[in-house]
């Protein structure tokens, strides 16, 4: 190959390449690969340009009448990892290609799926479990027993009624996330939908003595009214979960002038116990809870703030969480008003 053939050849390709001659000499790197590996790596051993063992390995067993290697590569860059697939192989004449493929994403993704499976199968089995205990109770030892059957099945309703929610609240995040790059049509009038929510959330009020409180303007945002009433309903929710019983949830709306142009912020505050902020970071990933026990017990499926989140998401907005232990929560939704 002459050499106008090989540096257009590392130039067509889209991932950073290098070849090297007899082992010992890089030839030739493509832009992408001196992003990588660094500036004047041509004519110097290869061993300089990456210092993977497994690359070199790889370098060392390539022959032209072998498959090309694969090697397994791991770079630390502005302290975060990657990872590179590196592709090893021999041209003949003594040139070898190696091409680095950067797999940090799927990879992570790949885990990131399979610890969602994990979870979802976790979440499902332990009220499954619950349901053949007592099934497996009635039809033996409380099978003579009014009683006991009456409470038994009072139970067995519970958890059943768990994996409903867990079930819809799975289906309701799949099909955000399947919207959400397609951006809301309808315009929505968010004070409406606000006391719509907090009518409907009444009777939970009424049972822990809270009162919930609206303050603010109407104001019309383009969105889609269900997704928008799902997410101030899990908000409202989470206020009278987890805020102090008998005290007021306070729910506003205010104009917010942003970088991007004006918007209208609707916070929901309560005066809970707070959250410590080494967890605030990690609410609205799927299945974070602070305390697994009591969202359970307060029937949560740990799903609630990451519906939340794709949902302002897709609505172009953004959700901030404030909060101090001790001194209640503010779950802020910003949407653009056009
Ligand atoms: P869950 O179904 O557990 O309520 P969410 O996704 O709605 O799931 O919330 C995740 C976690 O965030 C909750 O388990 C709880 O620990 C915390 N959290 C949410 N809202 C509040 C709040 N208003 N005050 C304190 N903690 C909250």
């Amino acid at each position: 190959m002459t050499e106008f053939q090989i540096s257009r050849l590392l130039a067509g390709l889209p991932l950073p390449a290098m070849l090297v001659r007899d082992g010992e000499r890089v030839e030739a790197c493509n832009a992408p690969a001196v992003a990588l590996l660094g500036e004047g790596m041509v004519g110097r051993h290869p061993a300089i340009a990456v210092r993977a063992p497994t690359v070199l390995e790889a370098l060392a067993a390539a022959s032209p009448d072998r498959p090309p290697q694969e090697a397994r590569m791991i770079q630390r860059r502005e302290g975060q990892e990657q990872v590179f697939q590196v592709t090893v192989s021999a041209l003949g004449e003594g040139l070898v290609l190696v091409v680095f493929r950067d797999v940090t994403e799927e990879e992570r993704a790949g885990e990131m799926r399979r610890d969602f499976v994990a979870n979802v199968s976790h979440e499902l089995r332990t009220p499954l479990t619950a349901l053949m205990g007592f099934i497996e109770t009635l039809k033996h030892a409380a099978k003579d027993d009014p009683r006991a059957r009456e409470m038994f099945l009072g139970i067995m309703e519970a958890e059943a009624g768990r994996m409903n929610r867990l079930v819809g609240d799975l289906l309701q995040l799949s099909r955000v996330e399947a919207e959400e790059r397609v951006r809301p049509r309808d315009r929505v009038e968010l004070r409406g939908v606000l006391e719509g929510v907090i009518s409907s959330l009444r009777g939970m009020a009424e049972k822990t003595g809270d009162s919930v409180v609206l303050t603010g303007e109407p104001a019309t945002v383009p969105g889609d009214r269900d997704q928008l009433v799902q997410v101030f309903t899990n908000l409202v929710e989470n206020a009278l979960k987890y805020g102090a019983a008998g005290q007021a949830v306070r729910v506003s709306l205010t104009p917010e002038e942003t970088v991007r142009g004006p918007a209208v912020r609707v916070e929901v505050a309560d005066e809970g116990e707070g959250i410590d902020p080494v967890h605030i970071p990690r609410l609205t990933e799927r299945f974070y809870r602070v305390d697994t026990h009591r969202s359970r017990e307060m029937g949560g499926t740990g799903l609630g703030l990451a519906i939340v989140k794709h949902i302002v998401s897709r609505h172009r907005g953004w959700l901030r969480i404030e909060s101090e232990k001790g001194r209640g929560s503010r779950f802020q939704v910003v949407l653009p008003l056009g």
